[in-house]
């Protein structure tokens, strides 16, 4: 992915999450460059939506 701040180029897994310095828990990735909290990769933000549609259409069809 691209940094959002300096244009770096980085691998996700090259870079911090979870670094514990973000309140509420990190749930972002940190360039390794200048430490910017990029937004979640969209893929990742989809399947995360998914399953959070999935988890509310349950909850409907049980009530
Ligand atoms: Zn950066
Ligand atoms: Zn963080």
């Amino acid at each position: 992915m691209i940094c959002g701040f300096c244009g770096h180029r980085f691998d996700e897994k090259e870079a911090k999450q979870g670094c514990g310095g973000c309140p509420g828990g990190c749930h972002s990735i940190h360039c390794p460059r200048c430490n910017y909290k990029n937004p979640l990769e969209p893929e990742l933000l989809k399947k995360i939506r998914r399953i959070f549609n999935k988890n509310d259409a349950d909850k409907g069809d049980a009530e």
